[in-house]
């Protein structure tokens, strides 16, 4: 990456304090502690810092850098440019080091399964081309421009994964990425707390098409009774995928407890998938994997063979084999879609005893009450043999199963997670299958790093 001041400039419609209008920037850092020679500091401010104070250090190393200070003196040659807002200023560069590459933009959204999508995306398009995705989870205002920053001429196409928790989020994305294809992986209630509605939480998510027109390209999840009101935009390109309905459908569906095959129709000619990955969730995005490699001509045999050798990322649905038990490892973050998606997987151990420790789901505001007891729902549903709880929303999720029928003495309540390994100690055989999963807060990590040591 090259950008001279100068273009800084013009982007950010910023002023030169000091230093020289022609000298180059090879990167972009928001980080001083990572910062590396030739690169652009852009001092951001967080909850808990303020990347002004920084600047001093940062340019020990860094080439340059903004700054939300008028008054900021600096005696050597190295460029300041005063900016109104940094934050501002970074999706400015961004924008307009991504107009640079004129090659196709997938941007990914959902409520669920987007991380896994952009991944299997990637990994389909690799078979064929040299494609950018985002870094791990970086699929905000701050992740997204700091991924378009890794562009280089080498790259044939991008993916790139957009979240948001409010209207006027995706929008942003999308006006610093410009998209010309959409993957929508479904609409649940993830993030309901802002927006109120799956209707609100669809309406903010549609931010990400408003301007796509003739030539553009919209996957969706056509078993998604929300995704499928998209269906009425004209001007772009609709491909649909799905069991039950979709172009691009799977069936001879078997689900297997760490793996699952599938099958589905291209052009007429039947393509045998296998994934390493389990459960029906996981169907769902290698579809829109297949779409995507279907409208950029990767070959179905390089389509069949990315999926069979995906790997998912840490701490999603990762299953541990730790010395006789089992851990399904999904402490990444949950949501109620996730939740039940991964329960079905716990299920699908006929057999052995299968322990699901559970923790809040957070950010579900006035849906919570009834969210989690859905998801206790499930678990007796999943013929789950005993459910741990985590936290007071999760109380209800026991609630949930308790209604439903499940056996009461083998529903344990806990505040915490060293409650929650109090309990685990005192019951854990061994050949236990344990699913432990709740959102990011609670931190179920704890509870995995527990159950691989003992056991
Ligand atoms: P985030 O909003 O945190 O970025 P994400 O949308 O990127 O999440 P992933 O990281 O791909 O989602 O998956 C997180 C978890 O959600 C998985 O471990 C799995 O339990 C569940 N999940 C993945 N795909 C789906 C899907 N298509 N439908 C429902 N649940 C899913
Ligand atoms: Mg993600």
């Amino acid at each position: 990456m090259i950008l001279t001041v100068k273009e800084i400039l013009d982007a950010t419609e910023g002023k030169l304090l000091s230093g020289d209008i022609n000298i180059c920037v090879s990167g972009i850092s928001t980080d001083s502690r990572t910062i590396k020679s030739g690169d652009l500091f852009i001092p951001l401010k967080g909850e808990r810092f303020n990347g002004e104070e920084f600047i001093d250090d940062a340019l020990n190393v860094a080439s340059a850098s903004l700054t939300e200070s008028i008054n900021y003196i600096r005696h050597d040659n190295k460029p300041i440019i005063f900016v109104k807002d940094t934050k501002d200023a970074l999706h400015r560069i961004a924008k307009y080091y991504r107009s640079k590459f004129d090659i196709p933009f997938i941007a990914v959204t959902g409520s669920s399964g987007k991380t896994t999508t952009k991944d299997m995306i990637y990994d389909v398009l690799s078979m064929k081309y040299n494609v950018l995705k985002t870094i791990g989870n970086f699929n905000n205002e701050i992740g997204l421009p700091l991924t378009l920053f890794k562009l280089n001429d080498d790259h044939e196409m991008a993916v790139v994964e957009m979240g948001m928790s409010g209207f006027g989020e995706i929008r942003r994305l999308k006006n610093i990425a410009s998209p010309n294809v959409a993957v929508y992986t479904n609409i649940g209630v993830a993030h309901i707390e802002k927006l109120g509605s799956r209707e609100n939480i669809l309406k903010a998510k549609s931010e990400l098409i408003e301007d796509f027109k003739d030539g553009d390209t919209i996957v969706i999840n056509a078993d998604d009774d929300m995704l499928i009101k998209l269906l009425d935009k004209k001007g772009p390109k609709f491909v649909t995928y799905g069991i039950n309905n979709g172009n691009i459908k799977a069936f001879d569906i078997e689900l297997k407890e760490e793996s699952s095959k599938y099958k589905v129709l291209i052009d007429g000619c039947v393509l045998d998938v296998e994934l390493n990955v389990p459960g029906k969730h996981n169907i769902y995005n290698s579809l829109a994997a297949i779409c995507i490699g279907i409208q950029f001509d990767v070959n179905k045999d390089d389509i069949r063979k990315a999926l069979s050798e995906f790997q998912p990322s840490a701490m999603r649905l990762n299953i541990i084999d730790a010395f006789g038990i089992k851990i399904i490892n999904d402490v990444y973050n949950a949501n109620p879609s996730s939740m039940k998606a991964a329960l079905s997987v716990l299920g699908g151990y006929a057999g052995k005893r299968k322990i699901a420790v559970l923790g809040n789901m957070l950010e579900l505001g006035q849906y919570a009450d009834v969210a989690h007891r859905e998801v206790g729902e499930h678990v007796k549903e999943n013929d789950i043999d005993v459910l741990i709880t985590v936290g007071d929303y999760a109380l209800k999720i026991a609630d949930g199963a308790v209604e439903k029928g499940m056996d009461k003495n083998n529903v344990f309540r806990c505040g915490n997670n060293a409650e929650a390994i109090d309990v685990i100690k005192n019951i854990m055989k061994e050949s236990d299958v344990f699913l432990v999963k709740g959102s990011r807060g609670m931190k179920m990590e704890e509870i995995v790093k527990f159950l691989q040591e003992s056991a």
